[in-house]
Parts: structure tokens; C-alpha cells; sequence
């Protein structure tokens, strides 16, 4: 049974925290890593494998655009936990290139112009992230994006050639909502000001009670593009 099949198999029907406790045996530390975003989901996510401290290597991709409020996390969730994260940031030349040639805000004139952007910015920094990694764990639940409706626990991520963990895929909001409270972990500022889902600063927006909880991301653009190619899946082709 090769490793995807065999996480698939023991991971069926687990709880998340089992799940991250299963996934984190199966792996070298330095082939398993946590990307964060800071966002609800990988707040809780954190809190599972740092209390206790298992060591896995944390990380975010710093767009250059992100919120203060996210900086503002970042840096209390180093502190509470006393763990280092590490940061992957675009090339600087790339980055130069891209807004020379089309503007620092390209994103709202087209979605080639705003998937250049994520691209740059977080798709390109995150394969760099995941280099000679085998498995990445990332906080992507089902209720989130028409794209994401078919979500597994345990993927294979055929952008990035290794296997994606989401061990909160089948978690509703309020669920993750009530781990946050009942634990009183550090959370981002703008949760409190209708901001459910939050991205960078210029591609974010609260949204109102009864909206659709990414609605606010690029919401400019129609449901089936609202992915930044950071969790493209094979069945769920880019339109
Ligand atoms: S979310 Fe917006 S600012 Fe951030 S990388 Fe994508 S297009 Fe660029």
C-alpha cells in the first residue's frame, strides 16, 4: 500500500486532532510542515499541534499585502506558543517585473491579472515552501467554496506533487468557532468586524450576516474562480 493509501485508510472517520497526531508519525519533521494563514481554521489547527509542542514546522506566506491585523496574529501566536514561523516571501525580481509591467493594483482588471498576482505572490512562494516536503497540512473545510465541496482529509495535491492533509474538511464554521472560544486562542482582529475569511488586504472585504463566508474574498469575481491557485484540485478544473 503506498503512503497516500495508507494515510487515506487510517485517517477515515478520525477526529482532526487524531488525524494531525496520525499524519505527524508517519512522516520525517522535516518532510511534514503547516501552512497558516492565520486565518479561524488554522488557528485551530496550531493549537492541535502545539499543545503539546510536536515540533512540526509552521509556515505563511507573506504576500506583501496581508492586513496589520494578520502581522498583529503573527506575532502573538509566536508569543502564546513560544514557536517559531517561518515566513516565504515572492521573488523580488518577479514581483518587480509583475508591477512594472501591469500596476500594484492589476488585480482588479481581470482574473489573468489577479491569478498573475497570486501567482507571484503565493502560489510561487509556496512551492518553494513545500520543496522536497511530502505531505503539507493546510486548514480547508468543505462549507467554505463551491471549489472545495468534495474535499477529503487526505489528498493527493497534484499542483504541488505531495499529499495535502485538511484535517478540518468536514468542520462546520461554527464548530471551529467553538474551539476558538472554548480554548481562548489568539484569532485575527477582523473576525470581529465581519471579516470570516481573510486574504490580502486589498482582495478582502466583511461580508454581511447570511453572505456566503468567502464571499468577500475578490468579490468582484464570480464563485468558481475564487481560488488562488494555492489548492487547485484536478476535479475542480480553473475556469
Ligand atoms: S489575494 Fe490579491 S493581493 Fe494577494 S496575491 Fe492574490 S491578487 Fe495579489
Amino acid at each position: 500500500m503506498n503512503k497516500l493509501n495508507k494515510l487515506k485508510s487510517i485517517c477515515a472517520g478520525k477526529s482532526a486532532s487524531a488525524i494531525i497526531h496520525l499524519v505527524i508519525s508517519e512522516f520525517p519533521v522535516d518532510k511534514l510542515a503547516l501552512a497558516t494563514s492565520f486565518g479561524a481554521e488554522d488557528q485551530v489547527l496550531t493549537d492541535m499541534l502545539c499543545r503539546p509542542i510536536t515540533g512540526l514546522r509552521i509556515f505563511t506566506l507573506d504576500t506583501g499585502r496581508l492586513f496589520q491585523e494578520t502581522y498583529d496574529v503573527m506575532h502573538r501566536t509566536r508569543e502564546y506558543y513560544g514557536i517559531p514561523i517561518d515566513l516565504y516571501a515572492p521573488d523580488p525580481g518577479e514581483l518587480a517585473d509583475l508591477v512594472r509591467e501591469k500596476g500594484p493594483n492589476l488585480f482588479y482588471e481581470s482574473v489573468e491579472n489577479r491569478r498573475a498576482c497570486c501567482n507571484v505572490r503565493k502560489v510561487h512562494p509556496l512551492r518553494k515552501a513545500l520543496h522536497a516536503m511530502e505531505a503539507w497540512i493546510c486548514g480547508n473545510r468543505r462549507d467554505q467554496a463551491a471549489t472545495r465541496a468534495e474535499l477529503d482529509p487526505v489528498e493527493w495535491d497534484e499542483s504541488n506533487g505531495l499529499i495535502k492533509i485538511c484535517p478540518l474538511c468536514d468542520w462546520t464554521e461554527a464548530e471551529v468557532w467553538n474551539y476558538i472560544n472554548e480554548n481562548q486562542i489568539p484569532h485575527n482582529a477582523l473576525h470581529h468586524r465581519g471579516f470570516r475569511s481573510i486574504g490580502c488586504a486589498p482582495c478582502t472585504r466583511a461580508v454581511g450576516l447570511g453572505e456566503d463566508v468567502r464571499s468577500g474574498r475578490w468579490w468582484w469575481e464570480s464563485p468558481e474562480h475564487k481560488e488562488c491557485g494555492l489548492h487547485n484540485r484536478p476535479s475542480v478544473p480553473q475556469k
